[in-house]
Formats: structure tokens, C-alpha cells, sequence
């Protein structure tokens, strides 16, 4: 079964939507923060969910996330690698700390968390792994190269991982959101967000509580012969 829940980044946005549907779900949820403490706290206490810090691009302060989740939900039987940050801009504007700085925090990220759940996941034969990727993965966005190249690698890392651990019983899924209403897109002016309207088919971007659902049902029983996917969510922008 399914039922404890480990999520990066669930302090804001999308991770913190996951941190209400999957409680509201009767999981047993623990999820980390960085920065947003206070939100965190504030979100433990509405949902009964676990807060824990964790800088996902630290293998040492993942290793420490893991191990408290695990005293905390138990084995870990669904783990969401949402966590992630972006930066706009020209490449070659960007230097190389910035640049290290995304795909630590995006890519890394994927290494140091899920290497410290794959064991108990193999030794119950069970596991839900969900990487949140973005449609820049799987089409690439000119000023957002970095992002794009770390979503990318997302994909890669998804696709692969799927194969080694589908004879364990643990399914490896990719979620491509498109443009969704977080502090992440917080940066647009109100002429660029309609530029991108205009690009989306359905007319409109889409809620953190949307993805979250998405996430759930790739959790759900339903889903169990689904793996190596990278599924869209996006209104239709990412075609
Ligand atoms: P958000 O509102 O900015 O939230 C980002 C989350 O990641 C926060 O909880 C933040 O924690 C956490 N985080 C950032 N750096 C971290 C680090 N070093 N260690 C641990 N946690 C860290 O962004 P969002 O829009 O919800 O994005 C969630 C995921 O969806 C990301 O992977 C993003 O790339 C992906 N995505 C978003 C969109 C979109 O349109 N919003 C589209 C496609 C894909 P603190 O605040 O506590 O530091």
C-alpha cells in the first residue's frame, strides 16, 4: 500500500498542494522546506503532515531528511521529487554558480533523495517515485536554458530509473506541468503573462491543486502500470 508520503519542497506552490491532497487523502505525509519555515509550520498544522528541513542539493541534509521521515511515516512508500527552482535569463549572462545553483538543487536533487529511499522501496517491493519536470523539460525555452537542461535531465533520470527498479515492483514517473500558479511565475509582468495566455489552448495556467492530483493519482493503485512516463499537465502548451 501506498500511505507514507515523502515530498521535497512542499512548503509553497505545488508541493505544499500535494502536502494537502495527499493528507486529505489519510496518508501519512512528511515533507521538507528550505527557506519558508513559518509557511511550513503553518501548513503542518493544517494538514498533520511532517515538516522537516532539508537542502536537497546537500546529500548530508537529505540523508537526514529521509532518515527523521522514516522514524516519523515509516518506510517511505511514495516519495515526490518536487523541490526546484528556476532563473530566467539569456545563457551566456549567466555565470557558472548560478548555473550549478539549478542543477544542484534540480538535478542533484534527484540523486540525493531518492538514492536514500530506493532500499526500503526494494526491500518492501513496493514504491511510487514521482519527479516533477516541467514542459521546458520536453521542449526547452529560450532564457530558461539552465531550467530547461535540469528538467531535461529530470526526464532522462526518470525514463532510466523506471527500467532498473520495475522488476522491484517500484514505478518511476515523470509530471510535466506546464504554467501553473506559483511564486515561481510570481516574476512575469501582467504583458508577459498574457503573451503566454495567448500560447496556451486552454486559455488560462493552471493550479498547484491541479498537478497535486495528478501526483496522487500516479500514487493511487490505478496507476500501478504506469511507469517510464512523463505525463503532461499544461492546458495543451506543451503540444
Ligand atoms: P515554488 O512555489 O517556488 O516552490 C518551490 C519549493 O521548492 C519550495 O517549497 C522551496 O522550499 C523548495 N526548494 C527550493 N530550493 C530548495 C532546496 N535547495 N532544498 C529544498 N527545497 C528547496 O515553486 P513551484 O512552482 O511550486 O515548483 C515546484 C516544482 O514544480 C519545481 O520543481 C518546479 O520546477 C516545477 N514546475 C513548476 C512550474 C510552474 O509553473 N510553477 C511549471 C513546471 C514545473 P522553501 O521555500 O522552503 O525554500
Amino acid at each position: 500500500m501506498q500511505n507514507s508520503v515523502f515530498i521535497t519542497g512542499g512548503s509553497k506552490g505545488i508541493g505544499a498542494a500535494m502536502v494537502r491532497e495527499f493528507s486529505r487523502a489519510g496518508k501519512r505525509v512528511a515533507f521538507t522546506y528550505k527557506t519558508s519555515e513559518k509557511e511550513a509550520e503553518a501548513l503542518s498544522l493544517e494538514t498533520g503532515a511532517h515538516a522537516l528541513y532539508c537542502d536537497v542539493a546537500d546529500v548530508k541534509s537529505a540523508q537526514k531528511a529521509v532518515s527523521a521521515a522514516q522514524m516519523l511515516i515509516g518506510d517511505i512508500s511514495v516519495l515526490v521529487n518536487n523541490a526546484g527552482i528556476s532563473k530566467t535569463g539569456l545563457l551566456h549572462d549567466m555565470n557558472y554558480d548560478e548555473w550549478r545553483e539549478i542543477m544542484a538543487v534540480n538535478t542533484d536533487s534527484l540523486f540525493t533523495v531518492t538514492t536514500q529511499v530506493i532500499p526500503m522501496m526494494i526491500r518492501n517491493r513496493c514504491g511510487r517515485i514521482i519527479n516533477i519536470s516541467s514542459v521546458w523539460g520536453v521542449c526547452g525555452a529560450a532564457c530558461e536554458v539552465a531550467y530547461s537542461a535540469s528538467k531535461a535531465a529530470c526526464i532522462g533520470f526518470t525514463r532510466a530509473l523506471s527500467k532498473e527498479l520495475a522488476s522491484a515492483g517500484i514505478t518511476v514517473n515523470a509530471i510535466a506541468p506546464g504554467m501553473i500558479d506559483t511564486d515561481m511565475n510570481s516574476h512575469y509582468s501582467k504583458s508577459d503573462m498574457q503573451l503566454i495566455l495567448d500560447d496556451i489552448p486552454m486559455g488560462r495556467i493552471g493550479t498547484p491543486t491541479e498537478v497535486a492530483q495528478l501526483a496522487l493519482f500516479l500514487s493511487s493503485d490505478a496507476a500501478s502500470y504506469i511507469t517510464g512516463q512523463v505525463i503532461g499537465i499544461d492546458g495543451g502548451f506543451g503540444q
